[in-house]
């Protein structure tokens, strides 16, 4: 089957029937033509979807470049995609490679997803989660659904957000603010699940935030999680009933049941767990209180460049304020370990399925990459990007002659609307010198072996 749908300037798009993933509104097709994009396909179209879309794809994160070849911080709306009759039937957007992040709360989805599947890479996913919300608030968009569905990681630790036609923004051209028009209840502030109205800031997100570096940094362990020692004991508990009553395990572990299985929260580096108990306890009711995404980053930056290593296992790493290694300890507890040293002879992991940039996936695909080994690290969390699987743009996707949104009025110059090329394949090259330079140089070189022939002869 395919669809026939097109952009705004007409052209078609060989949308497949190959299904990637399905959420809420839509559900995501491959393309028949190229890996380097993909199709949403409204199932439930928002109000005023066509508006967002154009709007959404001027915005800077389109053109935003990532961390190497194989990465976007963002999976942003790139296209409208239309219908005969020129109705707003979905958009192209990049097509990402890679696995969601709760993967990487087990051991096993840690081995099988990542080059170096350490605590190290953790605090890299972490602080890079942080910096890409940190540059979405430095241009005015506020994500308003941060959790770990919303993000995805490759086998780098390189991180992307997707679901990115939700978040809050306003339009370039007309200042009309669209609003987020999705959200997470279990990583949602007090206020929104309270019912807050009107316009979401930056506090909003840096509380989902915390909830998921916390939860990603404890194995797993949603910080509200547990049984509150307030419920009677025919009283059900719930993760958003303790965000509401601030019973949490960061700022009051005495107000949620033990069950032994929890992981130690001294186990957050200091600098970490500082900006958690601010969040979590002043910030908690206040949003102003919150720490910023900015502060997040820097402070796991910090992080990772004050990491031990451990002498019994190269695969355990702990922060620099503990007195051992806390990753042995468990493991003599438990009877196993979070962070096993591959077995001797162990061959590299089959790759992991691909991961379009939309919800939950469907059948799982082999990756187009061949396997890789983890490259050699340096000191802190720096895994080495990898090369791209196929980030060739099709060939009938030229830049739009003009900006194809409804918004009427001029655009800022950096609003260009982008053109379907990858966004990490390099469009422009510098200019390094005209082509009337080099043939003078091919042109000298002649003449000084002519000279040589004639000096030899
Ligand atoms: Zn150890």
């Amino acid at each position: 089957m395919q669809r026939r749908l097109r952009t705004p300037e007409g052209r078609y798009v060989p949308i497949s029937s190959q299904q990637l993933g399905f959420g809420a509104e839509g559900i995501v097709f491959a393309l028949e033509d190229t890996l380097a994009l993909c199709a949403k396909i409204y199932t439930r179209r928002p109000a005023d979807a066509a508006y967002r879309i154009n709007s959404l794809a001027l915005l800077p994160p389109a053109t935003w470049d990532g961390q190497g070849r194989d990465h976007l911080p963002v999976a942003w709306p790139r296209r409208a995609l239309l219908d005969e009759g020129g109705e707003l039937r979905g958009f192209l957007m990049p097509r990402v490679t890679a696995v969601e992040l709760e993967e990487l709360f087990e051991p096993r989805g840690r081995v099988m997803s990542l080059d170096e599947p350490t605590w190290r890479t953790l605090l890299a996913v972490a602080a890079r989660l942080a910096e890409t919300v940190a540059r979405l608030h430095s241009v005015g968009i506020v994500i308003g659904d941060v959790s770990p569905k919303n993000v995805l990681v490759n086998r780098s630790g390189q991180v992307t957000l997707i679901d990115c036609d939700t978040v809050q923004f306003t339009d370039a051209g007309t200042r009309r603010r669209f609003p987020n028009t999705k959200r997470t209840d279990d990583y949602a502030p007090p206020e929104m699940l309270n019912g807050r109205q009107g316009e979401l800031t930056p506090a909003q997100d840096a509380f989902g935030l915390a909830v998921v570096i916390c939860t990603l940094l404890m194995e797993g362990d949603h910080p509200f999680e547990g049984r509150a020692v307030r419920l009677a004991p025919d009283q059900d508990g719930s993760i958003v009933e303790n965000i509401r009553m601030q019973d949490n395990r960061i700022t009051y572990p005495e107000r949620l049941h033990e069950t032994g299985e929890e992981h130690p929260v001294r186990m957050l580096p200091r600098g970490v767990l500082e900006l958690a108990l601010r969040c979590f306890g002043p910030g908690h009711y206040d949003p102003e209180e919150r720490p910023t995404a900015s502060e997040w980053q820097s402070a796991l930056y910090t992080a990772g460049h004050d990491l031990m290593g451990c002498r019994v296992n190269g695969r355990h790493f702990y922060g620099g304020d503990l007195d051992g290694c806390p990753w042995c300890e468990l493991a003599e507890r438990r009877g196993d370990d979070l962070y096993p040293m591959p077995a001797a002879g162990a061959r590299p992991r089959a790759p992991r399925p691909s991961r379009p940039a939309a919800a939950r996936p469907v059948p799982p695909r082999p990756r187009q990459a061949p396997p890789r080994q983890a490259p050699p690290r340096g000191p802190g969390p720096a895994p080495q990007p990898a090369p791209a699987p196929n980030a060739t743009p099709p060939p009938y996707y030229p830049p739009p002659a003009a900006p194809s949104s409804p918004v009427p009025g001029p655009q800022p110059a950096a609003n260009q609307p982008p053109t379907y090329q990858y966004a990490n394949a390099p469009a422009n090259q510098p200019a390094t010198g005209s082509s009337g330079g080099s043939g003078w140089v091919v042109l000298l070189v002649v003449i000084v072996v002519v000279v040589i022939i004639i000096a030899i002869l």
